[in-house]
């Protein structure tokens, strides 16, 4: 007798013809393996002849303690502890700790790409933040980005604070969003914002800067400036704000808190700086990822409902746990639909509602 199809599974072997397809009939159950925690399922497609199991292609895969734990691990990476301790505490090797952070950056690195387009830029905040790499020798910038109404973390590099980097970061948050009016663009005083925004927006924006004077530790001066736009266009982005009544970079500076928080490599007047600079990096995207889809957000309670800066955004219709964007299902849709994104993002969401 043929064996009934399993419908919530898909091939993920990039040579199958059936690759990521869900309900196509090609997947069935192929009895089990034994592993140190219990048995497990394993399937088959009957296209390719390939078999999987349920971890197969998620950071779950060949794990040796419980996928909790991993959750617990990763969870304690975006509260800004560092691996020695994680390891110590949660009695695994630092190379343990350090593979799984590894691991798990990769998977939000792929969600993120995938999950964070379409928003609207109503108001748009850039800045920096200064940290080391390798012993000191280097200072390098993280450079983000926020849209303020809906709090969302859209883009973030790190390297150094040239014209080439500044680029990167302000196209990469333009051209995921879209705006139905001028947006309002609002940087710090550094030299290449305004060369790059009127680049790339053209006149399609309103961006002031704000610089700040600094003595003692102390802002003792700010000043405003309007680079971009007319007067009148200002006034009438500063009315639809939701939350600026004049130019800031108030709200950029939070994220920026929020960052260092999350970060063991980024505290002040650490020891332990990121050796190498893809570390930062990839702690960077884990991080972002937690902020945008996983962590709710205190500016965004709506009576009982706190939201995340995704479901603000759109991006997403509730809360993400990491289980849930580590999950095989969704990184199967998301390496097979690579490029298209659209129907990539509408099969996750429906998924994840
Ligand atoms: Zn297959």
């Amino acid at each position: 007798m043929p064996r009934k199809p399993v419908t919530n599974r898909s091939c993920d072997n990039a040579q199958c013809t059936l690759r990521g397809q869900f309900g196509k009939g090609n997947v069935i159950r192929y009895g089990f393996f034994r592993r140190k925690r219990g048995r497990h399922r394993r399937y088959r497609c009957t296209a390719c002849s390939k078999t999987f199991c349920s971890t197969t292609g998620t950071p779950y895969y060949r794990l040796q303690h419980s996928r909790n734990t991993f959750d617990e691990v990763v969870q304690m990476t975006v509260d800004g502890v560092g691996i020695s301790v994680t390891a110590r505490v949660k009695r695994l090797s630092w190379n343990t700790v350090a593979r799984w952070r590894e691991r798990a950056a990769g998977a939000a690195r792929g969600f993120n790409y995938q999950m964070t387009h379409g928003y609207e830029l109503k108001e748009l905040q850039a800045d920096e933040i200064r940290t080391l790499l390798d012993g000191k020798r280097q200072p390098v910038w993280v450079m983000a980005t926020i849209e303020v109404w809906s709090r969302l973390w859209p883009a973030c590099i790190v390297g150094r604070r040239s014209y080439r980097n500044t680029r990167a970061v302000i196209r990469e948050t333009a051209r995921r969003g879209h705006f139905e009016h001028l947006p309002l663009i609002t940087t710090d005083g550094f030299q290449f914002y305004a060369p790059v925004i009127s680049r790339l927006f053209g006149t399609t924006c309103v961006h002031g800067q704000v610089m700040k004077q600094w003595a003692s530790n102390r802002v003792i001066r700010v000043d405003r400036e309007l680079v971009t736009g007319s007067g009148h266009a200002l006034d009438a982005a500063l009315s639809r704000s939701e939350d600026s009544t004049d130019l800031n970079t108030s709200f950029i500076e939070r994220l920026n808190l929020t960052i260092r928080q999350g970060s063991a490599y980024l505290c002040r007047r650490s020891p332990c700086h990121a050796r190498v600079k893809e570390h930062l990096t990839n702690h960077l995207e884990l991080l972002r990822c937690y902020y945008n889809f996983v962590r709710p957000h205190r500016a965004l309670k709506f009576g009982k409902e706190t939201r995340t800066p995704a479901m603000q955004a759109g991006l997403a219709s509730r809360r993400l746990s990491f289980r849930q964007i580590f999950t095989a299902m969704l990184l199967f849709v998301l390496a097979w639909l690579d490029f298209e994104t659209e129907k990539t993002r509408i099969e996750a969401l429906k998924w994840a509602a």
